[in-house]
């Protein structure tokens, strides 16, 4: 590996790891020299298995991130886990998010609110609490926010969802114009269409499942380790100039 890319003794907090994008994030940073800090509210046996081969140090917040109340304990847990591998937190990766589907017509406050306080509201202040250590010693470090193609398009029965990870994305620019001369680099990752819990509705209805998978140019829905690479790289050296970009990862669907 080059080694601008090499993330040998870093420590990554990844939200939402035990499943999907974030499994798969996780995965692939350990495999790229990372420890990984592991937060959600599910078991993470899974991922801790997954990340063995790698002999990275793993270790588990327990945390539900519908509110804030977890959030500065997952700051204080994470950060002793790091020290207690002799490191620090050097990457935050907020992936935990959650999407409801219903009509603009008929959508509810609570849909509303549930989305916007995981998406957004808990990610906004555990990249602040994270952010205050990442500046206190003076070494900065990456958060890497995992946006959406509905951070570029409207979609279509997700207004909840669509408003926050297009608020995702304008608060990665604003965090970046913020911390970009700090030494931290901010910037997101848009997945397009990928094979997790979150799209299982779509795949389930073969009209969508058709639909989108004809308007995919790479022909396929992704595959979550299709995305580890674009993490790997924005937690590097290799992207120490890149501030504030939101990066699609996408099979070509917004090239279209
Ligand atoms: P997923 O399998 O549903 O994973 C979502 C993750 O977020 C899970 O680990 C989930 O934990 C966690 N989470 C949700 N609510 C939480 C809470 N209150 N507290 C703690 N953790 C919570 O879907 P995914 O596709 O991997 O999604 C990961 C991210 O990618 C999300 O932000 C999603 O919006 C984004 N994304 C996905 C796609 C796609 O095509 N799959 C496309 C664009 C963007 P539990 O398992 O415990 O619920």
């Amino acid at each position: 590996m080059p080694a601008g890319f090499d993330l040998t003794g870093r420590t990554a907090i990844v939200t939402g790891a035990n499943t999907g994008l974030g499994q798969a994030i996780a995965v692939a940073l350990a495999q790229a020299g990372a420890g990984i800090v592991a937060v959600g509210r599910s078991s993470m046996d899974e991922t801790r298995a997954l990340v063995a081969p790698s002999g990275r140090p793993f270790h588990e917040v327990a945390a539900d991130l519908s509110t804030l109340e977890p959030i500065a304990r997952i700051v204080r847990e994470a950060e002793a886990a790091a020290k207690a591998d002799g490191s620090r937190l050097d990457i935050l990766v907020n992936n935990a998010g959650i999407i409801r589907r219903a009509d603009a017509i008929d959508f509810t406050e609570a849909d509303w609110d549930a989305v916007m306080d995981v998406n957004l509201k808990s990610t906004f202040f555990l990249t602040q609490a994270v952010a205050r250590t990442m500046l206190a010693d003076g070494k900065g470090g990456k958060v890497i926010n995992i946006a959406s193609l509905l951070s570029f398009q409207g979609g279509i029965r997700i207004p909840s969802y669509t408003a926050s990870k297009s608020g995702l994305a304008g608060l990665t620019r604003l965090l970046a114009c913020e911390w970009a001369g700090k030494l931290i680099n901010v910037n997101a990752i848009a997945p397009g269409y990928f094979v997790t819990n979150n799209t299982e509705a779509l795949r389930a209805d073969p009209e969508r499942n058709a639909a989108i998978l004809s308007r995919i140019p790479a022909g396929h829905w992704g595959k979550p380790e299709e995305l580890g690479g674009a993490a790997v790289f924005l937690a590097s050296d290799a992207a120490a100039y890149i501030h504030g970009v939101v990066l699609p990862v996408d099979g070509g669907w917004l090239a279209r």
